[in-house]
């Protein structure tokens, strides 16, 4: 089997396992009861908090956990407007935005708020003046998405949100970073983000547990009421072990990142240079992409039969976003590609254990299938 849709979900490492496992039958306890196993827990919960603050070089106490990016996104959108948001009603966000954040902000436009997305231009570049041409006095909010779930694209949040914050300091700045976080060096700072989603399950750990920073002062409404876990904006009670877990990931890869992003640029490489010698294969990224994902059309053969045939060799990739479920992706639309490559295209997304084999047993089966359909 050869596993190359990593941007979809990752499998669990060893490290993430053993934490998880430890605490749904050894460390068992409600990190909200007073006796020594709570206490226990509770220490877990902190420990993860602690590694998770570090690997985004803020303290702890601006980390709190969540089900996934889908719910720090939601409470990030629905929790600053709900703050921030009664007298100003404009939000700044991109056209190119993971549905679990474009599809709070169709909800918004029906609660009456103005909704501005802004799109790639002409050279596939989300512009920072573009951002800073249209927020204003008015302006609650701006969203924008670290690194694209489809294509790779890298948006320059940084620039961004400081030009944004430059212009009106009272606009609260967020950002999806899921497919940034501990892919490509960046910290809490330098992205001048008020407020920062991250995943579990995209990097080692499981599915089920995300995090959201929240930067001092900033103030958030609870989208989940209850028993006051999370100091109050997140109740529910805490999943102790997907939160060891996660813990675990993110302390396990610390100090790998330059392998793992030079890693993946060999795999790219390599997949480059022996897709060359195909005709008719178009390359929907730029080399300034996050190299982890490469997102190809093979002209003529449409996404989900590539999709299938490669199955069939037990190679498993995605068409465009593994969240669009067959669709037509809107986004690679939004970077200017036409309807036949987009409905052709294919997203490989790849790992530090993937191998030059696994790259040299993808190109042949994609050469191959060009063969079988006659193509
Ligand atoms: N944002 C982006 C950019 C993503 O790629 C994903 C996962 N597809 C999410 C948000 C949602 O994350 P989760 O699966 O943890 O809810």
């Amino acid at each position: 089997m050869i596993y190359l849709d990593n941007a979809a979900t990752t499998k669990v490492c060893d490290e993430a396992a053993a934490a998880i496992t430890a605490c749904l039958q050894g460390n068992y306890g409600n990190p909200s009861s007073l006796h020594k196993m709570g206490i226990e827990a509770e220490k877990i919960i902190d420990n993860a908090r602690k590694i998770i603050g570090a690997a985004l070089a803020c303290e702890p106490e601006c980390i709190f956990f969540t089900s996934g990016a889908t719910e720090s996104n939601n409470l990030a959108i629905f929790g600053a407007t709900g703050v921030y948001g009664r007298r100003k009603r404009k939000i700044v966000t991109t056209s190119i935005e993971h549905p679990s954040v474009s599809e709070c902000m169709k909800r918004l436009e029906e609660d009456g708020f103005e909704v501005i997305r802004i799109s790639p231009n002409s050279d596939g570049e989300i512009s920072a003046d573009d951002f800073a041409d249209v927020v204003d006095e008015n302006t609650c909010l701006v969203s924008i998405m670290l690194v694209n779930n489809e294509n790779g694209y890298i948006v320059p949040v940084g620039r961004i949100f400081k030009d944004v914050k430059r212009k009106n300091p009272e606009i609260i700045t967020h950002c999806d970073a899921v497919q940034g976080f501990m892919k490509i060096p960046f910290k809490s700072k330098e992205l001048n983000a008020d407020l920062i989603s991250i995943s579990g399950h995209k990097i080692y750990s499981a599915k089920g547990v995300g995090a959201i920073y929240v930067k001092k002062g900033i103030r958030l409404k609870p989208v989940c009421y209850g028993g006051g876990q999370e100091k109050g904006l997140r109740s529910g009670t805490e999943s102790v072990p997907l939160i060891a877990g996660f813990g675990a990931t993110v302390e396990r890869l610390k100090g790998t990142l330059d392998f793992r992003l030079n890693k993946a640029k060999e795999l790219r490489e390599y997949f480059l240079n022996r897709v060359d010698k195909l005709d008719d294969i178009s390359l929907n990224f730029k080399e300034d992409n996050l190299p982890y994902i490469i997102n190809v059309s093979v002209k003529g053969i449409r996404s989900e039969i590539m999709l299938h045939f490669l199955e069939e060799k037990g190679i498993y990739v995605s068409s465009g976003s593994a969240c669009s479920k067959g669709a037509r992706s809107n986004v690679l639309k939004e970077f200017g590609l036409s309807d036949e490559l987009i409905d052709s295209s294919i997203r490989i997304s790849t790992s530090f254990e993937n191998t030059f084999e696994d790259m040299e047993e993808l190109i042949n089966a994609i050469a191959e299938a060009r063969q079988r359909f006659n193509y």
